[in-house]
């Protein structure tokens, strides 16, 4: 069967796991700084904490930047689940900005007249979540500019778009947002089994996601306890286990190596896509700003299922059939029935992002996939488009 992303693991990955279970430390040992110095630099950030999925990253970042009851934060509707569900941990509300129709992320202008409407009912925007979706970078120089203006947080929920450029910079996730968050789930672009991280250049906010990933926990400290008793410890604030193990971060340091590799695989993949699809008058491509190296952790296609009068569904069926497992990214989150219980959301609030969600299909890319399937899956996709004509 042929999914839609999938990890790529070698004898050298093997290898580093291998030797964390022959040593000491399981969980917290050597390999957690070493693979955090290696984001570092890999991602230009000053600062970097560990953590155990992006889900917690998103949390913590929430948590770090003091989110509570009564503010606002801003995401897309076009995202996985958790860069909405991270607001509402904090006790803080979510809201929601329409995408562009030709980038599908978060549309800036939209933003902006959003946070006006919002500022003069008297709303405290604290923060700004965007997602550089299917690892296509947002306007980020634009989204900074407004964030300065409006005075928020901007968060880069970039789980996507590991291995990225924008305006030619593999470092731009950490110099636009204040805080950046990853995971490396098995589908995304480098793997640990579960795990995850917060990058930023602002020491304070990693200072604090540190303490609160080991549940508050201080252990070295100025003070005079700490240096009278060894077994000292204090808990300042309420915090969690979020930590990520060293058998992880070994895999991590080892997956990181590869990550130029893994997204060059992708991007030939999508070249090939690109190449067949951008003709066909049922298809739509994603764009790509100049000076963008999109991470394609998601080839998204757009098929008009009403011009090829045959539905989503009968494609998963006619593609499952042989084999091949599609996927769709995102039901938008606000059409979620939790999301309209309980924040009276509706279908026509944020359209672009619904006609997107109708149309969208996320065709099958990742490291392992061989060419020769990559050409079945479009001749089966192609086939499936014009038999309906
Ligand atoms: C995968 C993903 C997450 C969550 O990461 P986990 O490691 O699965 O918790 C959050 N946001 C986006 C955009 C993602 O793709």
């Amino acid at each position: 069967m042929i999914n839609y992303g999938k990890q790529y693991i070698d004898s050298k990955d093997i290898q580093a796991v291998t030797k964390v279970l022959k040593g000491d430390w399981l969980t917290q040992g050597p390999n957690i700084k070493k693979f955090e110095n290696a984001l570092k630099s890999k991602f230009k950030s000053k600062h970097c904490a560990a953590v155990s999925n992006g889900t917690a990253a998103l949390h913590l970042t929430g948590l770090a930047l003091g989110w509570k009851k009564g503010d606002t934060v801003l995401t897309t509707p076009i995202s996985f689940l958790a860069t909405a569900n991270c607001i509402l941990y904090c006790g803080a509300t979510p809201d929601f900005v329409d995408i562009e129709s030709s980038s599908y992320n978060i549309d800036v202008q939209k933003l902006e007249k959003k946070i006006k409407i919002l500022n003069k009912n008297k709303k405290n925007i604290v923060a700004v979540i965007a997602t550089d979706y299917a690892g296509n970078p947002c306007s980020w120089k634009e989204l900074k500019k407004i964030s300065l203006k409006y005075k928020f947080h901007l968060i880069n929920d970039n789980c996507h778009a590991i291995g990225a450029n924008y305006q030619n910079d593999i470092g731009y996730a950490v110099k636009y947002a204040d805080v950046v968050t990853h995971s490396y789930h098995p589908v995304k672009n480098m793997t640990t089994g579960e795990g995850g991280a917060v990058l930023s250049n602002n020491y304070e906010i990693i200072k604090k996601i540190n303490i609160l990933k080991s549940h508050g926990i201080i252990k070295n400290s100025k003070l005079t306890s700490f240096r009278t008793k060894p077994w000292y410890y204090e808990m300042h604030y309420l915090g969690y286990n979020y930590r990520i193990s060293d058998i992880q971060c070994a895999l991590g340091i080892s997956q990181l190596k590869k990550i130029n590799k893994f997204v060059n695989k992708r991007q030939e993949i999508a070249k090939i896509y690109n190449d067949e699809f951008e003709l066909n008058p049922a298809c739509k491509l994603q764009e790509i700003e100049k000076g963008t190296k999109h991470a394609y952790h998601l080839y998204p296609l757009q098929v008009n299922f009403d011009m090829v009068k045959k539905s989503k569904t009968k494609l998963f069926q006619y593609l499952k059939k042989r084999k091949i497992n599609l996927q769709v990214h995102y039901i938008p989150i606000h059409l979620q029935p939790f999301y309209k219980k309980n924040f009276g959301f509706k279908k026509g609030d944020f359209k672009i992002a619904e006609r997107f969600y109708e149309r969208q299909i996320s065709l099958p890319i990742y490291f392992a996939l061989k060419k020769s399937e990559v050409y079945r899956i479009i001749k089966l996709i192609k086939n499936f488009i014009k038999k309906s004509k």
